[in-house]
């Protein structure tokens, strides 16, 4: 993923040399903001290192929020990311569901999540790009909670987040919401933590989740696309690092259900 502090091609350039097969672009501020970034350039850019590209968006915009207005002013501004996605060629863009909406139950932010994912999900299919739900620490990562979200909108796809399924619950929910909803998955992100309710988003295997369990689990599902390495680190080295985990563990013979590996 994209650093939004920095200049999206200047990011498209490293993750190319890396060889890495795709980019997972959010379009927020500061740098990365969808009315600084240009999208032919950004295409451009993609089509010359062969990248491809899969949307996301600012994680902490109020589409749940009980100001009429505010909601209003995040699917507007969500709108404008699938515009852009749409330009760049971005098959999918994720959301992240809002909660914060102090004094309400959560019937009411609930309610309002799926207005504005409804919305979403009508402008996209016009523009040709899919929307799909990140699953997220506290209120949306259980089957449950995301079904509350995922079975009124059949169009609406799951993004699943392998780290975040590891925080505020007894056990990982990664393997239980690959089997209730495999069939929606349509993006996975991948780091490390601890538990508990730090998001700490380390390379694989400097935290307490069994990545090689849960990748196992997605490749059996029959899911073949792709997989963001989440790891936030000045330190590229960690993300090769943990690029090399991932391909070993994909490729591993035990791992393979029907022989394949990813192209
Ligand atoms: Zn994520």
């Amino acid at each position: 993923m994209n650093h939004p502090k920095e200049d999206v091609l200047a990011e498209i350039r490293w993750m190319a040399e890396m060889k890495l097969d795709f980019i997972d672009l959010t379009l927020e501020p500061p740098a990365a903001a969808p009315w600084r970034v240009d999208p032919k350039a950004v295409r451009k850019a993609l089509d010359a290192t062969g990248l491809k590209v899969v949307g996301h968006t600012a994680y902490y915009l109020p589409m749940g929020s009980p100001f009429e207005s505010l909601r209003r002013a995040s699917v507007a501004e969500l709108r404008r990311c699938l515009e852009a996605f749409a330009e760049i060629g971005a098959p999918w863009m994720n959301v992240h569901p809002d909660r914060h909406a102090p004094m309400h139950d959560r019937a009411f932010y609930i309610q309002k999540d799926l207005e504005s994912l409804a919305e979403l999900v009508d402008v996209g299919r016009r523009l040709g790009v899919g929307v799909m739900v990140e699953n997220l620490p506290g209120d949306f990562n259980t089957v449950a909670q995301l079904a509350e979200l995922l079975e009124p909108l059949p169009d609406l796809g799951l993004h699943l987040d392998i780290g975040h399924a590891n925080l505020l619950v007894e056990r990982n929910t990664a393997d239980s919401l690959i089997a209730a909803y495999g069939n929606r998955l349509r993006h996975a992100h991948l780091h490390d933590n601890k538990g508990g309710s730090a998001d700490l988003h380390l390379p694989l295997g400097a935290g307490t989740i069994d990545v090689a369990r849960h990748v196992r689990t997605l490749k059996a599902s029959g899911y073949d696309g792709t997989i963001t390495l989440e790891v936030f680190s000045p330190d590229k080295s960690y993300l090769e690092h943990s690029r090399d985990i991932l391909r070993r563990i994909w490729d591993a013979p035990e791992a393979s259900a029907g022989g394949a590996t990813p192209s």
